[in-house]
């Protein structure tokens, strides 16, 4: 017989709630899966932080457009494609573009543009992780070659999502990922761990959700405060127990077979290693940072960012090394999604649980026959 919504609920929660001595047989719980599910074999994505300039202002956010401290750039789209040339032979065989939310028609028709010369002139898989737009924005990206696309809720909390995002509602962010699911693009989402304001049961149900979008990648990793925002003086929620953002990993491992999960690079920001004990509690993906060096220290999204020192060549042979001090490989091909094939997806999607209705107060899915 199928669980109820609840009895998720209470399984994540007692997940959550799993005591010290406990936690090292839960990670490798967690670590068996990703094996069975995904392999050993790691893929890369290779990040471009192409932009930093952003119209919103999300309170927690080193880069929000009220910080007059950092210095704005935008890489050109011949620079990044000299970049994108080099990844291949860097085993990154995704690149991952990302930058501030800053809409605008001739913006996102030049990031068109550039997708096409990349799938053209490449063989990388490209993801997009640039914010909100319209559907027939991500429809345009789409037809020019996007494969996949990373937009985070950040919180399934809608009041607490509104006190963090100024500019926008979780209603909004879920909407966008539907229509990139509709579309059929590759779609990943995720949230923060210890944002102020969480509670277990918030984390609880940032899990489930993550589910109930049936996603095709989570990234999650943990808020630490900058110090150039509102938020400079909260601190995480579990700052106290850090090793509980592992624990939330691997719980969200075991509810989340088949998605692709990241080592983020804020784990290496709360603890030393951080990225390499994530990949041995659930995580399956690493994303080099391929920004050029001279960019780096203007995209701190928040503070103690690894890497910012490094450029992408280093990154990329530093990468290797980690993974086979772990035992593991480099992923080779794209390492696309394991869920489903390529192409466009139906409107209804099959398998949705009755979670989000419980979780968020509406039905998330309201064409979905259940
Ligand atoms: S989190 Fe993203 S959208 Fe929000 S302020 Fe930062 S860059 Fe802009």
């Amino acid at each position: 017989m199928p669980s109820t919504p609840n009895q998720d609920r209470d399984e994540v929660l007692r997940l959550l709630r799993t005591v010290a001595a406990d936690r090292p047989a839960l990670f490798q719980r967690a670590d068996a899966l990703r094996r069975a599910r995904l392999g050993d074999a790691v893929p890369l994505r290779g990040i471009v932080e192409f932009s930093n300039i952003c119209a919103n202002n999300c309170l927690y956010c080193g880069i929000r457009a009220a910080n007059t401290r950092v210095r704005r750039y935008r890489l050109s789209p011949d620079e990044i494609l000299a970049i994108a040339r080099r990844m291949a032979d860097w085993q990154q065989m995704t690149i991952v573009l990302q930058s501030g939310e800053a809409p605008s028609a001739d913006g996102d028709r030049t990031l068109g543009e550039l997708i096409r010369r990349i799938k053209k002139e490449t063989p990388l898989a490209v993801t997009l992780s640039v914010g909100n737009r319209p559907r027939d924005v991500y429809a345009r990206w789409r037809d020019c070659g996007m494969d996949r696309y990373l937009l985070r809720f950040e919180t399934s909390d809608a009041r607490l999502f509104a006190q963090l995002h100024p500019d926008g509602t979780l209603v909004e962010r879920l909407d966008c990922l539907r229509a990139l699911r509709a579309l059929g693009v590759q779609t990943g989402s995720g949230f923060m761990l210890g944002v102020p304001g969480e509670t277990l049961a918030v984390l609880a149900d940032n899990i489930l959700l993550c589910r109930e979008l049936d996603l095709d990648m989570i990234g999650i990793g943990p808020f630490i405060p900058h110090p150039d925002t509102p938020l400079a003086a909260a601190p995480n929620a579990y700052a106290a127990d850090p090793e509980l953002f592992f624990v939330a990993l691997a719980t969200l491992r075991l509810f989340n077979s088949d998605a692709h999960i990241p080592a983020t690079t804020a784990f290496d920001a709360v603890v030393s290693g951080g990225r390499d004990l994530a990949l041995q509690r659930g995580a399956n993906v690493f994303m080099p940072n391929s920004t050029p060096g001279e960019y780096r220290k203007d995209y701190l999204l928040y503070p103690n960012k690894p890497c910012v020192d490094e450029d992408a060549g280093q990154c990329a042979q530093c990468v290797v090394l980690r993974l086979s001090a772990l035992g593991r490989t480099v992923g080779q091909g794209p390492g696309h999604s394991i869920k489903r094939p390529a192409g466009p997806r139906p409107e209804r999607w099959p398998g949705v649980t009755a979670v989000s209705e419980d979780i968020l107060g509406f039905d998330l899915f309201p064409e979905v026959e259940r």
